[in-house]
């Protein structure tokens, strides 16, 4: 029962980590590589940690969320909680080697797969069980989390992932049902909470974001079941249960009669129609996301605050909060200076959203007029946005409504055998998914080149010669279909949206995308345009330095969707088709320049998918659409690819095949095979290059290991439609790894044909 005395008006459900300028991944990665000690290591994290609460603190948040921090990702660190890591690594003696052991692997062990969270750009580790897993409780972490932030007097709120997320974001090994599991971790949780309460926390956060997912009446029931037991406990902190990336539906009603104290909804995914259907919550605190973390606009305040306050008059307590966790924001609007400032004014990043929470609560319950001042500012900003005409292109929208539908012409079998003619590849075709390791030198050539220490000229000097070493290091190698390696991009997207109108980057926007891994998305603001060929000169030279075929690489429209801050003033589907329009735009230019294979990569495509069934055809249907859109314009006789980042296609499945491409490669190498299968039973028959070499981890696969894969692959699919390559990119890896396994690729490959 909500206790007046302890609630809140202002809060975020999670803060970012990797540090305002990425100071925690330069730390973990000095940890990786020997250059600094475990201490050294916590010593950075319990830095940045500090500076963060304080910074949160003054900035106006009465409840703060403690223990969203991690070394790698929060999934793992709550099988780490629950005593759940995969046996082979639990004889590793050091507490961090086990823990990155799991993450990323070693010379030993395999890692964790890992796979997107949600609908999100954000991969979790994903926790194998199975029926025999004794679960045991480890709350070293968020303990001394907690503890850290009450010295530092700040009113700390922890946060775990609650027990049914944990149970359903797991991997069964047996096959067994994993919440018939759940009656083993509630005692867990139970401690946990009495430990947390015992160690000063009036409120701890239990995320549950699989509630916004459908869920049957069974477990519904679990659901219910759970939260109620919990909420018994005596000596305990009030339980405010996290949903985000969606609507809780049927969920809501049923946490909302377990006795828990608090809900946090989505907002952004318009929650509140949940909220006044189930009725009076006098007895709930809701934590109303209304700030959406996982976009960048700038709030209305004039939307925002009538939706807050008909919370209210459905009886419920609002506290005011973002709709997700900040580690999907960059940190901080202020590094932004290059950013052009009537478009900066349209934006929030994370600070810039703590102070807009901080405001809509202060105007939700002491009135307007306390910050008349503010909201006026947000207004005109708001209206600026809306009337500026680069978001109203007449000649872009014409083009995109005369290509709606577009095609290839030929059916897939009849391109097979001209393509076949044309390119002449032997059987098992070997390549690779598109980039090369960035090299220091390469990352050295970009920063010089944007501090202006050297220029245009000699920057593409330097690729051209990465480019030439790359294209001569794959012809040893003895790979069929070579690529120039993207020493040019920074990012598949990023790099894409330096060159179309529409788009802006931004200068220190970064996001975690997995362990220190980070992206800078750029945002997408306006109508879409392709001034210029973006890609073709790059191609073109690597072509002329080899009889081989040189595949042409450019990233998908639902991916540059996905990867970038979208428009939230149109429907996805349109701005989608602005960019097909765009990247057809550059097959077109390609094919011209002579070359013969295009890879369209669209490793995101699963990523956006709705997250509740009814909302998945009409999704996949116009992602299908912006695809071949996007590949339409190119000849029969020019190869179409696409790379997809994952393997367990599930319900996108039938969509993989609509999307038409002559050869699709897959990640596989971490879940052996099991998806041709799969891809057969939907009646896939063009070419597939699941992928044998998981560049994950630093492992070099060898020559045995590789060909007992392409024998799997073979009981799947005919020897005329498979190819093979690596699970994705060889950006993140060192060169000697990526050298040595592409050389047993290459002769698995061999000595199989
Ligand atoms: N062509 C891209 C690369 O190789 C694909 C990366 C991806 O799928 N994420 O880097
Ligand atoms: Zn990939």
């Amino acid at each position: 029962m909500l206790n007046p005395d302890n609630t809140f008006t202002a809060t975020v459900l999670g803060l970012p980590r990797i540090g305002p300028n990425r100071e925690l991944k330069r730390a973990i990665e000095s940890y990786w590589a020997g250059r600094i000690d475990a201490a050294g290591l916590h010593d950075v994290a319990a830095g940045l940690r500090a500076a963060q609460l304080l910074r949160v603190r003054d900035a106006g948040l009465d409840s703060i969320p403690v223990g969203t921090f991690s070394y790698y990702d929060q999934v793992l660190d709550t099988a780490v909680l629950l005593g759940a890591l995969p046996e082979r690594v639990q004889g590793i003696e050091d507490e961090l080697d086990r823990y990155f052991a799991a993450a990323r692997g070693n010379a030993e062990v395999a890692p964790l797969e890992m796979t997107k969270w949600f609908d999100t750009n954000y991969h979790y580790l994903v926790p194998e069980l199975s029926a025999a897993t004794r679960f045991s409780l480890h709350p070293d972490k968020p303990l001394a989390e907690l503890k850290e932030a009450l010295a530092l007097g700040v009113p700390a709120r922890p946060v775990v992932i609650g027990p049914i997320t944990f149970l359903k974001l797991a991997k069964s090994l047996d096959g067994s049902d994993l919440l018939e599991r759940l009656p083993d971790l509630l005692p867990l949780y139970e401690q946990l909470l009495g430990l947390l309460a015992e160690a000063g926390a009036r409120w701890v956060q239990v995320d549950e974001p699989s509630l916004v997912t459908d869920l049957t009446d069974t477990e519904l029931a679990v659901v219910h079941t759970a939260y109620k037991r919990l909420a018994e406990l005596s000596a305990r902190p009030s339980i405010l249960v996290a949903s985000y990336f969606g609507r809780l539906g049927d969920a809501l009603p049923v946490l909302a009669r377990t006795g828990i104290e608090g809900i946090a909804v989505d907002l952004a995914a318009g929650g509140d129609a949940d909220v006044s259907a189930a009725g009076a919550l006098r007895e709930t605190l809701v934590v109303a996301g209304i700030v959406n973390g996982y976009n960048v606009w700038r709030i209305d305040p004039d939307t925002a605050l009538p939706r807050l306050r008909g919370l209210r008059a459905a009886g419920a307590t609002v506290a005011v909060s973002s709709s997700c966790s900040l580690l999907h924001s960059p940190y901080s609007l202020e590094p932004e200076t290059r950013l052009e400032p009537r478009l900066r004014s349209w934006l929030a990043f994370g600070a810039e959203k703590i102070a807009e929470i901080r405001l809509l609560a202060t105007a939700l319950h002491e009135g307007q007029d306390a910050v008349a001042e503010q909201l006026e500012i947000a207004r005109t900003a708001v209206r600026d946005r809306r009337s500026d005409a680069r978001l109203h292109n007449a000649t872009v929208r014409a083009r995109v409504a005369g290509a709606a539908g577009a095609t290839r012409r030929a059916p897939a079998d009849e391109r097979r055998a001209l393509q076949r003619q044309r390119l002449d590849l032997p059987l098992l075709p070997t390549t690779t998914i598109g980039s090369f390791p960035q090299t220091t030198q390469i990352r050295a050539a970009r920063a010089e080149l944007s501090r202006g220490t050297i220029d245009q000229a000699e920057y593409d000097a330097r690729m051209r010669s990465e480019i030439a070493e790359v294209v001569a290091l794959q012809e040893e190698i003895g790979l069929d279909v070579l690529v120039h390696g993207e020493p040019e991009r920074n990012d598949m997207v990023q790099y894409f949206a330096e060159q179309l109108d529409g788009f802006a980057a931004t200068t220190n926007g970064w996001v975690q995308s997995y362990g220190t891994r980070c992206v800078r998305p750029p945002i997408l603001f306006g109508d879409v345009v392709r001034p210029a060929a973006m890609t073709v000169r790059w191609s073109a030279y690597a072509q002329s330095l080899t009889t081989k075929p040189v595949k042409g690489m450019l990233t998908g429209p639902v991916t540059i969707l996905a990867w970038s801050y979208i428009r939230d003033d149109q429907p996805l589907a349109d701005t989608a088709l602005q960019i097909a329009l765009a990247i057809r735009d550059e097959t077109v230019d390609l094919e011209a320049a002579g070359i013969a294979i295009i890879q369209v990569d669209e490793p995101a495509l699963r990523e956006l998918l709705p997250l509740r069934r009814a909302d998945q055809a009409a999704y996949l249907e116009w992602a299908v659409d912006a695809f071949r859109l996007s590949t339409s314009g190119v000849a029969d006789t020019t190869q179409i690819h696409t790379h997809l980042c994952y393997s367990e296609f599930g319900e996108i499945i039938g969509a993989i095949a609509g999307l038409d491409a002559d050869v699709t490669s897959i990640e596989a190498a971490r879940s052996h095979m099991e998806v041709l299968d799969d891809l057969n039973a939907a009646g896939f028959d063009l070419g597939v290059g699941p992928g044998v070499y998981d560049i994950h981890s630093p492992r070099v696969p060898a020559t045995e290991e590789i060909q007992t894969s392409l024998g799997l692959a073979l009981k799947a699919v005919p020897a005329e439609r498979l190819w093979v390559n690596p699970d994705c990119g060889l950006k993140t890896r060192r060169t000697a790894e990526v050298t040595a396994s592409l050389r047993n690729l290459v002769a698995a490959a061999r000595a199989l044909r």
